[in-house]
């Protein structure tokens, strides 16, 4: 029986199931070993009956007595005499009407099942029983637990797996021997067998780690591969100008933070290489981000060429346009600056693109599809990317085909995520870390409140708002819904400008109203002619409102920690004192997640947290990685991440060449077709 024969080869697995199975994404042999246990119940400690204590139990016994029958509405119940010849126990099943044919005598079973009361007397119900002569795969063992779907659940999944044990066994290394040596690793073949038939709790943690560790490695490996493939090629020398540079940061208004002055000169280091730059910048909120960029940029203005600087939203490319001139102008940069979005008026849009051509505007400021598609690229060498973790090589490569070399790549991002983790999954980059804020920042004073404080909590916002401050309020929806009881921003909205606030000026801002719609209320409220700013996350990024100092997030047990915490970074960024308040939709007693919110204000701690609470999907979104995602390995476990990292890192030093490793080659092919976003 071969791997890629389809699943229906198995003894017991019809058309039907295979149908059942197609679900869960299993069609063939291969697919049926390749699936992950979601969990394990450990039925491995025998007890005897006379021992017998609440809980998962197993035992051996023989049945002595059996019957079934219908109660009330139908159901059946199965009831057994179980007895190992230190007691006798009652094992009861519902709805498995099969049961007492197939049960039989005088023959001894393992048990294997949850003991406890049950209308008032001691049972184990719904056990799984197999003889003792059999091979057991749901008694007496660490049982696997895996995704099951209607009609198929995972005693079936296992016995169809332990028909194709020979077949695990024969599974030819996948990890070059010197790795599995140095790192004391068990080997593939054994390693499956112990993921679907552990012998005991210590070869399943062993063989867990191995496949984990396994998973890890040939992430980082594709993506450094990436990152070789990327710096073999050739980019344009971008000179440093140390007086240029000078002048520049003499201008501020304020000294650079170390964390700033490092990574710009990491930045001036890597484009005078002649190898493409791929950096990643980390900072918190409101760290100075775009400050590093703007000094990137810098170098390539004054040599004539072109800077595409890419928002996500266009919201956030006006600001930072905006911001960009104001901080060029003091020496005399800000004409170069230009802005290229939707929401450009047909003529203001055709000025712009005759600039970017003519070379006027050279530092173009827009939404990553607009600049990848309008601007004439001849001359572009460097790319900045907002909130965008990831720029594909493909990408890069279409930008190269335009411009005839590669350009360098810059990307921000407020995600905090451990230095640790940043070379796991963007191993491909070079990482920078803003872990400081700007000197003389107050800290956010965050205060969970309940939905019976709200009056409380408005007097104070009034009061705030009387002094002459502004306030976001994020609602996690648009409108009503009729399965979540939250407070939409429609409904906020309305009960702010009719009730709480209504003496204030309140706007209402939302990913379904149009882009021009949005820039309005936006500039609106920058310009202070709106108080009260009712959205929802689409303020999440970037967006600059220095009079900003509160932050009132409805129904806030609903937001990621991280996302919350980007948010609250949007007030106190203009020397006053900021708030936030994190509204419950109820008056329950708050999360772990929300308390941590409330005590710490260090964006890293709480993105680890985050981390361990909820996983990396939950944090850095499903989309961005789907194939990337790990199936075993915890993220959060950096032993393991720095061991693979340095095996990563070996198997390229030593030359290893990557064709001799089949089932390795295809594992990174498809990882790096994601990386690259192909
Ligand atoms: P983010 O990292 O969130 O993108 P920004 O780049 O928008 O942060 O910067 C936030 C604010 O901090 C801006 O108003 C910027 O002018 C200011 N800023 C940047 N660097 C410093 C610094 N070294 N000292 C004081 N303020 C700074
Ligand atoms: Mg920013």
């Amino acid at each position: 029986m071969g791997l890629d024969e389809p699943i229906t080869y198995l003894k017991g697995v019809g058309p039907e199931l295979a149908k059942k199975y197609a679900k869960l994404g299993i069609r063939t042999i291969r697919d049926l070993i390749d699936t992950i246990p979601r969990r394990y119940d450990d039925y491995s400690q025998h007890t005897m009956v006379k021992d017998l204590e609440p809980g998962a139990v197993t035992l051996k016994a023989s049945i002595i007595s059996v019957k079934g029958h219908y109660v009330r509405r139908g159901m059946h119940i199965t009831e057994a005499i179980a007895d190992d010849g230190t007691g006798e126990v009652r094992l009861v099943w519902f709805n498995q009407s099969y049961r007492a044919q197939s049960l039989k005598r005088e023959q001894e079973y393992f048990i294997s099942g949850t003991f406890g009361r049950q209308r008032q007397r001691f049972v184990i119900s719904n056990p799984n029983m197999e003889l003792v002569s059999d091979f057991p795969v749901s008694t007496a063992r660490i049982i696997p637990v895996y995704r099951e779907t209607k009609g198929l659940n995972s005693k079936q999944i296992r016995t169809a797996l332990s028909q194709v044990i020979p077949q695990m066994r024969q599974f030819p290394e996948t990890l070059p021997g010197w790795i599995i040596k140095d790192y004391k690793l068990p080997g593939y073949a054994e390693s499956l067998e112990n993921l679907h038939f552990p012998a005991d709790a210590d070869s399943l943690a062993t063989a867990r780690k191995r496949l984990g560790f396994e998973e890890v490695f040939q992430m980082i490996l594709a993506s450094l591969l990436i990152k070789a493939e990327i710096k073999s090629e050739q980019a344009p020398v971008v000179p440093f100008d140390e007086e240029l540079a000078k002048r520049f940061v003499n201008h501020l208004p304020f000294s650079l933070t170390d964390g700033q002055r490092a990574s710009v000169w990491q930045i001036y280091q890597d484009m005078e290489r002649g190898e493409p730059m791929n950096r990643l910048v980390e900072g918190d909120v409101g760290s100075g981000k775009t400050l590093v960029a703007a000094m990137a940029a810098l170098m390539v203005l004054r040599q004539g060429h072109q800077v595409a600087f890419m928002a996500p939203t266009e919201l956030l490319a006006r600001q930072h346009a905006e911001g960009l001139y104001k901080a060029l102008e003091p020496i005399g940069f800000e004409s170069y600056v230009g802005l290229l979005v939707g929401g450009l008026k047909p003529e203001q849009k055709r000025r712009a693109q005759a600039g970017i051509a003519a070379g006027d505007i050279r530092l173009v400021v827009g939404t990553h599809a607009l600049i990848q598609e309008a601007v004439d690229m001849r001359n572009l060498e460097l790319i900045v990317i907002d909130e965008q973790h990831r720029f594909g090589v493909n990408q890069r490569k279409t930008l190269m085909a335009k411009a005839g070399h590669m350009p360098h790549v810059l990307s921000l991002t407020a995600t905090p995520i451990p230095r640790s983790l940043a070379l796991t999954l963007y191993g491909e980059l070079d990482v920078s870390i803003l872990d400081e804020k700007p000197a003389g920042r107050q800290p956010i004073i965050t205060r969970i409140c309940s939905p019976n404080s709200r009056e409380a909590l408005n007097t104070d916002i009034r009061q705030e708002l009387d002094a002459g401050r502004q306030m976001f309020v994020v609602c996690p929806l648009i409108s009503d819904s009729a399965t979540l009881d939250l407070n939409s921003a429609e409904k906020i909205y309305e009960q702010f400008n009719t009730q709480d606030f209504k003496q204030y000026r309140v706007g209402l801002l939302h990913g379904k109203m149009k882009a021009d719609e949005k820039n309005t209320i936006m500039q609106r409220f920058v310009a202070h002619e709106i108080d009260i700013l009712v959205s929802t996350t689409v303020i999440e990024v970037g967006v600059d409102v220095p009079n900003a100092s509160i932050m009132l997030i409805e129904g806030a047990e609903r937001f990621g920690l991280a996302q919350a915490h980007q948010l609250r970074g949007r007030v106190g960024r203009g020397g006053y004192q900021g708030y936030c308040y994190l509204m419950m939709s109820d008056s329950k007693a708050p999360s772990q997640r929300l308390r941590a919110l409330e005590q710490s204000s260090d964006g890293f701690k709480l993105a680890e947290l985050d981390l361990e609470l909820r996983g990396p999907g939950a944090i850095y979104g499903q989309a961005q990685h789907g194939a990337l995602d790990l199936r075993i390995a915890q993220l959060s476990d950096g032993k393991l991440l720095a061991a693979a990292r340095q095996a990563a890192e070996r198997f390229i030093s030593q030359g290893e060449d990557l064709v001799q490793y089949t089932v390795l080659n295809q594992h990174i092919a498809r990882l790096q077709a994601v990386i690259n976003l192909n």
